[in-house]
């Protein structure tokens, strides 16, 4: 089994025995690095909705006549 894992910044095939691995060289792994650090990756946090109905009914005690 020679399978081969592939860089994810160049797409480029990866020895097991690469110590840069999962990337192909240091270069790869300083962008991806610096992809992270300046924020590319933004995870949407769960969306709250806070939907509450204010429906408050006041009785119209001042419609005098
Ligand atoms: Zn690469």
């Amino acid at each position: 089994m020679a399978a081969k894992l592939r860089c994810p910044i160049c797409k480029k095939e990866v020895a097991f025995d690469d110590p840069n691995m999962p990337f192909c060289s240091d270069r790869c792994r300083a962008i991806d690095l610096g992809n992270w650090a300046s924020e590319k990756y933004v995870i949407p946090g769960p969306e709250e909705r806070a939907e509450h109905e204010n429906d408050e009914d006041e009785p119209n005690e001042g419609a005098r006549r």
